[in-house]
Order: C-alpha cells, then sequence, then structure tokens
C-alpha cells in the first residue's frame, strides 16, 4: 500500500515556527452540522500554565481533545511541539500519521479529566504502574520505582496498596496525575480536574498541580478556580460559543476583563 501525501486543511508552511508547546491557527471543528470550534488562534509556550475558561458548551473539552488527537480539526491548523497534529513531515511533504503512529504521539500528552478514570480493579500503585510497563514496556521494577516517587510527589507515597473505592475524591485524582505523570509527558492537559470533588478537597488537588507548575511542566488548565488561575496561571484564555474572546495574563483579565462577554461569565465564578 503506498503512502498518501496530503495537503492539510490551508496550504503553507507546515513547520511551526515558533517554539511554542501548542500553537493553534483559525481551528475549526465541527460535529456534523455543528460547529464548535470557530476559529481559534492561541499559544502555549514551553513550561507555561495556561489556563482555559469559559461557560459550559463553548468548546474547551473539544480543543483539548483536538489536542491530544481524539478528534480531527476540520480546518486551520494546530501544532503541539513543533508538529502538526495529526501529520508526519518528509521532506516538504507531509503524511497523515498511522494509528499507530497516533499513538505514539499521544503518550507524550498526559490527560486528566473531571472524573478520575482509575482502574477500579487495581491499587494505586498498579494504576501508576500500568501505562509504562503496558504500553513503554518498562520493566516492572523500574516502572514501581518511579511509581513510588510519583506518588511520594502527589502525597500518597502511604497508599500504594489502596483501591480507588478506597480512597477520596481528592487522592483518587492525585492518583490519576501520577498515573498521567508516570508516562513522562512533555504536555498535561487538565479537564475541571477539580469539578467533581467536594470544595474541601479541591486545595489538595490544585497543590499538587501547582507543584508541578514550579517544576516547569507545561499545562493546558480547564477550570473555574479563578484563585489557582490568578496565582499560577502565567497566561488565560477566556472562550465562549467556539471562539476565543479575550486572552491575557490571568491578574489582568480578571481584574479588568474587557469584554461584556467575559464579565458577565467572571461574575459567575468569582
Ligand atoms: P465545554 O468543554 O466548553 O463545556 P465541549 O467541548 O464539551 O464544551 O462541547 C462544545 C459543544 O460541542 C457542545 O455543544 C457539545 O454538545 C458539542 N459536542 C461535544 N462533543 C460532541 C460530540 N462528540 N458529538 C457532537 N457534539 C459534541
Ligand atoms: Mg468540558
Amino acid at each position: 500500500m503506498s503512502e498518501q501525501t496530503t495537503t492539510p486543511q490551508d496550504a503553507g508552511p507546515p513547520k511551526d515556527p515558533s517554539t511554542a508547546m501548542v500553537r493553534a491557527e483559525t481551528v475549526h471543528k465541527s460535529y456534523g452540522p455543528i460547529e464548535v470550534l470557530k476559529g481559534i488562534d492561541l499559544e502555549v509556550r514551553q513550561g507555561e500554565v495556561f489556563v482555559l475558561v469559559g461557560p459550559s458548551g463553548s468548546g474547551k473539552s473539544t480543543f483539548l481533545r483536538c489536542i491530544n488527537h481524539l478528534e480531527k480539526i476540520n480546518a486551520g491548523r494546530l501544532w503541539v511541539d513543533g508538529e502538526l497534529v495529526g501529520y508526519r513531515q518528509k521532506g516538504d511533504r507531509l503524511y497523515e500519521l498511522k494509528d499507530r503512529e497516533v499513538a505514539q504521539k499521544r503518550r507524550d500528552i498526559g490527560m486528566v479529566f473531571q472524573h478520575f478514570n482509575l482502574f477500579p480493579h487495581m491499587t494505586t500503585l498498579e494504576n501508576v504502574m500500568e501505562g509504562p510497563v503496558q504500553v513503554k514496556g518498562e520493566s516492572k521494577a523500574d516502572a514501581k520505582e518511579r511509581a513510588m516517587r510519583l506518588l511520594e510527589r502527589v502525597g500518597l507515597a502511604d497508599k500504594p496498596r489502596s483501591y480507588p473505592s478506597q480512597l477520596s475524591g481528592g487522592q483518587q485524582q492525585r492518583v490519576a496525575i501520577a498515573r498521567a505523570l508516570a508516562m513522562e509527558p512533555k504536555l498535561m492537559l487538565f479537564d475541571e480536574p477539580t469539578s467533581a470533588l467536594d470544595p474541601e478537597l479541591v486545595g489538595e488537588v490544585l497543590d499538587v498541580m501547582r507543584g508541578l507548575a514550579e517544576d516547569g511542566m507545561t499545562m493546558i488548565v480547564v477550570t473555574h478556580e479563578m484563585g489557582f488561575a490568578r496565582e499560577v496561571g502565567d497566561a488565560l484564555v477566556f472562550m465562549d460559543g467556539g471562539v476565543v474572546v479575550e486572552a491575557g495574563h490571568p491578574r489582568e483579565v480578571l481584574a479588568n476583563p474587557r469584554h461584556e462577554r467575559t464579565k458577565a461569565f467572571l461574575s459567575k465564578v468569582l
């Protein structure tokens, strides 16, 4: 079978000219006739904590799914770490990635969801070891050593043998973060990681995320936690109806929103 060359989306230079970790240029995404992303432009720099906020249905999760190869964009261009998502470049030609290659790319991106999605029949330790052993073929001894270090990092060194059902929501979410980190991602995506937690458990998860930020991890965080955005965020984008309405430094946007839609949204979450 010969390889298909394609010209993705618009013509133009495929290489990301910047050193951004994520770069979106007029990204469009539709589900059938419904356009969910209507031309997203943004840039997430290396080492940055990039906060994405907006009302329900504005396309935040869809955008994260596009970055993580779970959805294909319909138009525009999207790069992760300098490479067009979904394509491989050979000379000046682009080839659509095969499923196996997509799986390879996805290893570099960690994702943490609102619902922790741990394997219920596995212990904490087994959950964190699973990816490195099954996907990367790492030895159990190495995976265990790293998993224990990561559990320590998320404050759960005393829980390696607990099952998810024996942990609080905050603890489960910290295991989920450790599990994502075990794959040594270069980018972490957080989709409302504290939205399902009881209020008293939110802080312990945000503290782990703050630690990651201090260690230089590049993170895109969808959240309604504006305190976290203000204190930890380097950039903030407010999305509504599939477009970027406003962007800037979190402290600036939160203190001084320019657009009515941003003001209306912030008045509900602040
Ligand atoms: P947010 O995360 O900001 O709440 P989403 O990205 O989840 O927004 O959803 C944006 C819009 O896209 C919503 O109207 C949602 O119903 C729609 N949508 C999301 N996923 C799908 C899908 N797989 N098929 C059809 N519509 C979808
Ligand atoms: Mg969402």
